[in-house]
């Protein structure tokens, strides 16, 4: 399965800053003598115990930031106990020491706040934006230019986990997701917005151009079965929604709502196709069940069009709620021909 795996910035620059690190006490301490020994020493643990290596060590988790502390105050703590001594002959080593656990300290928080910010914006099962990230792109839209929104509902998801399991219906969010990704193209931000939906986030685009993506889309998934594992491939669909600024409104945050109920409307009129938001104002537009504005449908206007269907796959019968019989595990050759 294409699952999503978590990146650590930056390790090699800790390697890198360890090994100088290492390398400049050890030099040091040959300067200055056997007095430096146990300052430096301790500065050498300071880094070690900074590098992510240490989480995958069997150390207890409270032992790392513990002895970080203790060798972090031991610089300071010499200097202290040499000025009331009035001793300085180790102040440059003590000042050093402290100065450098101090910047790898400062380096650590780096990489662990870009860590979180990467987790923070990465879905962990398909790798795609969150829904957090879309809303902070949707927020950052530049006034008075135009941008669409089109939310995706994958159809009858819930037979997929319920026939197959849930490992098979994640490997169809990540089919979803991958041909989402591939047929979005660059600039356009691709989300999983929820459980088994999806929002794109097209800058500069109008209600046309939204249509026109999501009924390729619509056809991109809908054209190659997914392999569910276990022997059993599927062809899924999805119904889509779509709403454009400023054609059907002046506000970026309603974009969503009424994108929402545009799929909705979708879902209503028999699933497999994208419908377009109409601004509520806008009289002789068709206005769906539930109060929902249907705009063009664009499964209709694309009905002329065959879709290359996986020719083995089996699609489900409109209007019946039930799966086809599974089909043999196709061999990989005619997988990778699909
Ligand atoms: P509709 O055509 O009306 O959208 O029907 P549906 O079955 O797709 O929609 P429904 O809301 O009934 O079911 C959505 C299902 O998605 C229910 C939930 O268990 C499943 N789901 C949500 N997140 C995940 C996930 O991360 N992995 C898997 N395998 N299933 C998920
Ligand atoms: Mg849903
Ligand atoms: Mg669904």
């Amino acid at each position: 399965m294409n699952t999503f795996r978590e990146k650590s910035p930056g390790p090699a620059l800790l390697d890198a800053g360890l090994a100088a690190v290492a390398t400049g006490l050890l030099s040091w301490v040959y300067a200055l003598g056997p007095d430096a020994l146990p300052v430096a020493l301790a500065t050498l643990l300071a880094v070690i115990m900074l590098h992510p290596w240490l989480r995958r060590l069997p150390v207890p988790r409270a032992a790392g930031p513990v002895a970080l502390v203790l060798v972090s105050l031991l610089a300071p703590g010499v200097l202290l106990v040499q000025y009331t001594r009035s001793q300085t002959h180790d102040v440059p080593l003590a000042a050093a020491a402290s100065a450098l656990v101090f910047l790898l300290v400062l380096g650590r928080l780096a990489l662990l706040l870009a860590d979180a910010r990467h987790i923070a914006a990465t879905d962990a099962l398909t790798g795609l934006n969150t829904r957090r990230a879309f809303e902070t792109r949707l927020r950052e839209l530049r006034r008075g230019r135009p941008a669409a929104v089109v939310l995706l509902d994958i159809d009858r998801f819930k037979r997929i986990n319920d026939a197959f399991g849930h490992p098979a219906g994640d490997r169809v969010l990540c089919a979803v997701a991958g041909r989402l990704r591939e047929t979005a193209g660059p600039g356009v931000t691709v989300a999983r917005y929820g459980g088994e939906e999806f929002a794109l986030l097209i800058p500069d685009a109008d209600a046309a151009r939204a249509g026109e993506l999501a009924d390729r889309l619509r056809s991109a998934i809908g054209a190659t079965a997914v392999d569910l594992g276990g022997g059993a491939v599927r062809v899924v669909t999805i119904s889509a929604g779509t709403a454009a600024l400023p054609a059907d409104t002046r506000d970026p945050g309603e974009l969503v709502p009424l994108a929402d109920r545009a799929l909705y409307a979708a879902k209503r009129a028999g699933r497999d196709r994208v419908v377009a938001a109409t601004p509520p104002a806008n009289p002789g537009t068709t206005t769906g069940p539930g109060g929902a504005s249907a705009g063009p449908d664009w499964a209709a206007a694309n009905a002329a069009t065959p879709r290359a269907r996986d020719q083995d796959a089996p699609a489900r019968e409109p209007g019946t709620d039930e799966w086809p019989t599974p089909l043999p595990r196709p061999r990989r050759t005619e997988l990778e021909a699909a």
